[in-house]
């Protein structure tokens, strides 16, 4: 390696000047030897030499940090989802025998309470199976864009793959709007578009009870007053042609678009419209599963939003279109 050396007085001036000209090589240190300073040079210059300097301690990532620390013989995961104070690790070879020594290396670093294998979610009401391997208490408080989300992550699902939904939810413009959110779980779109979008009520339906008694904490933690919570079945729940704005945040609701035109005020407005799609469908069939329930309704379809929220499954996408109905003449 190269070393350039020069006197104290002129060291803050040299490495002012190696770091402007990309010339400084950051993988060794800087050392201080009687009166001169060393300083590793990436190439061959004038006035300097060929030595060695110690290697730079570069920080150590968190994964690093929890292998260093670990001492049983398993292949940590490199990656994980962490909601709140409560860490959900995926499932990995020997955590049956391990979990407990690995999910105490996890929550020492990543300060955690509570370590989890996560195997998916199962079901209509998508119920998350897991497994605590660290901890005991999967109850907790995740922040999100200004947020608090209170949730069991036991009981209660939380997509790290939505979070773009969720903040463009906020961000739309529901001014005055009455909206309906037809699949509301613990106020993943609810609290964003109460919060931020300016709309006046929103009504939100969600039929597991676990969900609901989370959705009505967490109106109270955010403390939002222009959201009206509904236990049930949104086809049963959801008040009738009262919407400016329908929100359908779940997936297989293709047979819902009956309940999301029956809720649109008669003068129409914004459908945003969640399902899966395989990849042969997802260019034409969303907009084409809208427009078969506007026509039916009375209505004609604009599209005014499309994007792939995430991958679901090989091959199938989770999509949201928004869609602008207004009434046919
Ligand atoms: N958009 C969410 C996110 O950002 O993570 C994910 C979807 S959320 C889990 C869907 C919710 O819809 C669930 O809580 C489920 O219980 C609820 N649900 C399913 N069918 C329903 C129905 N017919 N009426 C009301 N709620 C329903």
């Amino acid at each position: 390696m190269w070393i350039l050396k020069v006197p104290k007085v002129e060291a803050e001036k040299t490495r002012k000047k190696l770091m402007k000209r990309g010339l400084f090589d950051d993988k060794w240190s800087i050392v201080e030897k009687d009166d001169f300073v060393l300083f590793p040079v990436k190439d061959k210059m004038k006035g300097a030499f060929q030595g060695n300097l110690p290697p730079r301690n570069r920080k150590l990532s968190p994964y690093e940090r929890i292998k260093k620390i670990l001492n049983v013989p398993v292949n940590i995961p490199d990656y994980w989802e962490k909601i709140g104070d409560v860490l959900l690790l995926p499932p990995f070879e020997g955590y049956e025998k391990y979990g407990y020594e690995v999910g105490l290396a996890f929550s020492k670093i990543l300060r955690v309470k509570t370590v989890c294998i996560y195997f998916g979610v199962e079901g209509e009401l998508r119920e998350p199976n897991i497994e605590v391997i660290y901890g005991n208490d999967t109850e907790t408080v995740h922040l999100e864009n200004g947020i608090r989300y209170a949730l069991d992550v036991s009981k209660i699902m939380f997509s790290s793959g939505n979070v773009e939904e969720r903040i463009r939810m906020g961000k739309i413009d529901a001014h005055g709007e009455v909206v309906v959110d037809m699949f509301a779980g613990i106020g993943y779109f609810t609290l964003p578009v109460a919060k931020y979008a300016g709309a006046k009520r929103v009504y939100a339906c969600e039929k597991n009870p676990v969900a609901f008694e989370y959705l009505r904490k967490n109106i109270e933690l955010n403390r939002i007053n222009n959201v009206i919570p509904l236990l049930g079945d949104n086809r049963e729940v959801a008040p009738k042609r009262v919407a400016d704005r329908v929100i359908m945040g779940y997936v297989r609701t293709e047979p819902f678009l009956e309940v999301a035109m029956q809720v649109l005020k008669e003068e129409g407005g914004v459908v945003h419209y969640h399902d899966t799609f395989t990849t042969e469908e997802k260019a034409w069939k969303p907009e084409e599963n809208v427009k078969k329930y506007a026509q039916k309704h009375g209505f004609e379809a604009e599209f005014v939003y499309k994007r792939v929220i995430k991958s679901y499954a090989p091959h199938i996408w989770h999509i949201v279109v928004d869609a602008h109905l207004t009434p046919k003449d």
